[in-house]
């Protein structure tokens, strides 16, 4: 079987969702296509997510937030804990909320269909992508489309298929490993989002404790992929619940990786964009990526419209969306990249100290650069690198 589309969106996630939407809404013909069966399960995230950034895509709804952050609390493996004031974050349901927005994308007019997987890219004569292989619950079909957005995730292939390199280093890949945890009320704030830090904990990366409800919490950490010896991630989150809250059962569990190399160089080629974690467009210091991967497919979107409205999907037609990309964030990404190495370099008792130090400091009446410059202050080299830092604001999520 074969059909013709305007857009295939290929990955039900986030940043598919809102390429689909987006392009649906102009009047084109959009397919969206997800592998798995269900739209959002299983659940391979954190779930914290800036509200005002959300806020562009999607009306905030009870019914997808477990828990509003108003704080966050630095930790260090002594037990220290600074506890700064937050833009308001939201601790999602992920499973509802990437539904919801894949039903948006539907009732803007785009096909959305489960259980769908792309298995190779076809190109035409002019060597632009040009359409799909796909296989839909069991059966094959080919699809021809215009313009197809790789919104494929970590795992993502198309990108790879059409010639862009994808691979991170593995220094720039977080494992990342998370329980959901029921233990007793009490044992968190419930609008503050913990994050803890330093080599005994998170080997180049951190922990985290983010509240879902009174007895029911995310807790879970990211390595450095080039630090995630096998068994390393379990070991050192298993050590960590047991520190943090003992006794607690587990729920869920969560694996995955998420590239933090920054993001790729090359985002689109003739034919094919690609946004998300597929162009590694995480934040490189946290890891969060779902604000950022809806904001590329908005870009994507865009650039898609006008393309098909000039009937060029040149790759220097496509090519407005890497400069519009790299522009918007460019700066910020290099000064977060260059931090969280940075971070990965310190030792344990620079980590206790630091904190330690903010901990001490009158924080309500402080800016970043204040609290910057008072924790890093008995730290010469630190203080030097952290000017990134500083120019760019301190926003962990
Ligand atoms: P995804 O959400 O991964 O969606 C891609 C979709 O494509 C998937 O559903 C996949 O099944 C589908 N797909 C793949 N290949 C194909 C194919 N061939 N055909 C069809 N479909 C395909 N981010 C935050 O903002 N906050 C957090 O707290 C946070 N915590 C995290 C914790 C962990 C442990 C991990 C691993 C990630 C975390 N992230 C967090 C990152 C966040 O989950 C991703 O950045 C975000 O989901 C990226 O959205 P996306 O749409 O690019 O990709």
């Amino acid at each position: 079987m074969s059909r013709s589309v305007d857009v295939l969106v290929i990955g039900g996630g986030p940043g598919g969702s809102v390429a689909a939407r987006r392009c649906a809404e102009s009047g084109l013909r959009v397919l969206m296509i997800e592998k798995r069966q269900e739209i959002g399960a299983p659940v391979r995230c954190g779930e914290a997510i800036g509200a005002e950034a959300t806020r562009a895509f999607i009306d905030l709804d009870p019914k997808w937030i477990d828990a509003r952050i108003t704080r966050f609390a630095l930790c260090n493996a002594e037990g220290a804990r600074a506890v700064l004031p937050s833009e308001l974050t939201l601790v999602v349901n992920r499973k509802v909320f990437d539904l919801e927005l894949a039903r948006l994308a539907a009732r803007a007019g785009a096909e959305v269909r489960a259980r769908t997987q792309a298995e190779a890219l076809v190109t035409d004569a002019q060597g632009n992508v040009s359409g799909a292989r796909i296989r839909s619950l069991g059966a094959p079909e080919d699809i021809e489309a215009r313009i197809v957005i790789a919104a494929d995730g970590t795992e993502s292939q198309a990108a790879r298929w059409a010639g862009i390199k994808t691979v991170p280093a593995l220094a720039d890949l977080y494992v990342g490993l998370q329980y959901l945890i029921c233990a007793p009320p009490g044992q968190w704030m419930p609008d503050v989002a913990e994050y803890h830090f330093g080599p005994s904990t998170a080997p180049s990366g951190y922990a985290w404790v983010f509240p879902k409800r009174d007895d029911t919490a995310n807790v879970g950490l990211v390595l450095g992929g080039d630090r995630a010896v096998e068994g390393e991630a379990r070991a050192c989150l298993d050590r960590f619940v047991a520190r943090r809250v003992p006794g607690a059962s587990i729920l869920s569990v969560v694996a995955g990786a998420i590239p933090v190399s920054g993001g790729l160089k090359q985002i689109s080629t003739g034919g094919l964009l690609v946004v998300g974690d597929a162009a590694h467009q995480a934040e490189p210091m946290t890891g969060g990526g779902i604000n950022l991967a809806m904001m590329a497919a908005e870009l994507a979107a865009q650039t898609a419209i006008k393309a098909l409205k000039n009937d060029d999907v040149s790759a220097s037609a496509l090519k407005a969306y890497d400069d519009a990309w790299h522009s918007r964030n460019g700066r910020q990404r290099a000064g977060l990249l260059r931090l969280r190495r940075l971070l990965a370099g310190m030792s344990e008792r620079e980590y206790v100290d630091i904190i330690a130090t903010l901990a001490r400091q009158p924080a309500d009446h402080m800016n970043h650069g204040q609290l910057m410059l008072a924790a890093f202050l008995r730290h010469p080299r630190l203080l030097l690198e952290a000017r990134a830092l500083v120019e760019i604001g301190m926003h962990l999520k």
